[in-house]
């Protein structure tokens, strides 16, 4: 087992994971920003270092600041969280040629699955169904390559990520200027400008499958998720299990999942991430790390997913086997931005009361307290507020009735949102897909 773990993450994530090191009894190091001297997991860490400035580049993302971090404390692994370094294959790399074990695939899977073009160019080869693109990065032709995919269509960067460097086509009169100005966004914030032309679908669902493997050639799959309410790309709410789906088409999209972890021989917890509409599932990425919305499988399987993570990356055996899973019940997750609930306009400062949500069935994984200043830098996650009960229905009113006891102030968040969602008649009734949030959500001009 690891004995000292480096967590390279803020927020709640790195609360997450610490807590996870301390039912393992795992010693734990913190790294902070100079913004971030407050944060909670650094108050609870055994030890603590400040890895440089505000600006993520200068801090979180810093591999230097954070391989050295690991050696001043004695670390001997490292979790990533999500975001930040979680899928940067040369940060996999340097700890890996450190001799440090890393809570994730190695830097090679990470490579692979970071390029939006060589993913789904191994996802086809793996028998994942994929939607028609342009098999390649778009230099010449465009045109004659959009009309064989066929209009809408989305160019993405390679290299994107986090909703970002995506852009969406309806007729070939706009194809260049919006192909020229996403290579440029994408230049700028992934520095590389290769992007691609998919089929754009225009209703579909977001499902995507969590899988966990280990060293020894064990391979699980702890079911699906929906992840359709988002905002400008970017999910707000996930349930667990997906409803409304033939148990047959889950079950056959489970083992193409499995086939393509044995070969790309995945050792860690990934997502498989897909589009779903009329019947039919279309590959569009993997997440090589874990995901924001892991509390909702955790929810239903009643495994750690963090807990195993570690194990796995500690070089254990996986003793669960694919029959003893279980999925019961059903969990929703809100993701509670400071944010403003119209706008989506970020809102930093200081938290002047704060009141947590409880009872049965009620997670919250939040780094926030009374008297918390929310920093500008980052992500506005502030708080999961996760349910979970025997059926969608009985889930959503506790998730609900959560919500109704939760209290910040001080800031903006998207409390508000979320309760209009959950309490609208199409979510009650499980009709949500890709359009549901901003079909809603009325954003003043
Ligand atoms: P990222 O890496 O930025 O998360 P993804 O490729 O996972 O990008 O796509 C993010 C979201 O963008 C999806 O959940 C969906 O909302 C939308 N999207 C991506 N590809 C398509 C497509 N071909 N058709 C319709 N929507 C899409």
């Amino acid at each position: 087992m690891i004995n000292k773990l480096l967590i390279a993450n803020r927020g709640e994530i790195a609360l997450r994971i610490l807590r996870a090191c301390k039912e393992l009894e795992i010693s734990t190091v913190a790294v902070y920003s100079e913004a971030d001297r407050d944060q909670m997991h650094v108050k609870m860490a055994d030890e603590s270092i400040c890895i440089g400035p505000a600006e993520a580049n200068k801090s979180y993302l810093n591999i230097p600041a954070i391989i050295s971090s690991m050696e001043l404390s004695g670390a001997d692994g490292v979790h990533p969280g999500y975001g930040f370094l979680a899928e940067n294959s040369d940060f996999a790399e340097q700890v890996e040629k450190s001799g440090y074990k890393f809570a994730g695939p190695s830097s090679s899977v990470i490579k692979i699955m970071g390029n939006k073009i060589s993913a789904k160019r191994f996802a086809r080869e793996a028998g994942l169904p994929t939607l028609p693109d342009s098999e390649g990065p778009v230099d010449s032709n465009p045109k004659k390559i959009a009309k064989k995919i066929g209009y809408p269509l989305i160019i993405k960067a390679a290299s994107g990520g986090g909703g970002r460097g995506m852009r969406v086509v309806n007729s070939e009169d706009e194809l260049e200027k919006k192909l020229d100005l996403t290579k440029t966004e994408a230049k700028a914030a992934f520095g590389d400008e290769e992007v691609y032309l998919e089929k754009f679908l225009t209703n579909p669902r977001h499902i995507e499958i969590q899988v966990l493997s280990d060293r020894f050639g064990n391979f699980l799959h702890l079911g699906d998720r929906d992840c359709s309410m988002q905002r400008r790309h970017q999910k707000i709410i996930e349930e667990a299990p997906s409803i409304g789906i033939p148990i047959k088409l889950k079950e056959e999209i489970y083992k193409k999942c499995i086939s393509a972890c044995k070969k790309l021989e995945y050792v860690s917890a990934g997502t498989f991430e897909f589009l779903y509409q009329d019947g039919g599932f279309y590959f569009i990425e993997m997440n090589t790390r874990l995901q924001v919305e892991h509390p909702v499988t955790e929810s239903i399987t009643g495994l750690d997913i963090v807990k195993l993570q570690l194990r796995i990356a500690s070089d254990e055996e996986l003793r669960i086997k694919q029959e003893e899973i279980e999925l019961t019940g059903h969990s929703i997750e809100c993701r509670i931005n400071a944010e403003h609930s119209r706008t989506f306009t970020p809102s930093a400062g200081l938290i002047t009361g704060f009141h947590a949500p409880g009872g049965i069935g009620v997670r919250v994984d939040s780094h926030i307290y009374n008297n918390y200043r929310v920093p500008p830098f980052y992500d506005s996650l502030i708080a999961k507020v996760i349910c979970r009960a025997n059926d969608r229905e009985d889930c959503r009113v506790r998730l609900v009735r959560a919500l109704d006891e939760m209290y910040v102030s001080g800031i903006d968040t998207n409390i508000d949102l979320h309760r209009e969602l959950l309490v609208d008649q199409d979510f009650v009734e499980g009709k949500t897909d890709l359009n549901f949030v901003e079909n809603k959500v009325k954003v003043p001009q």
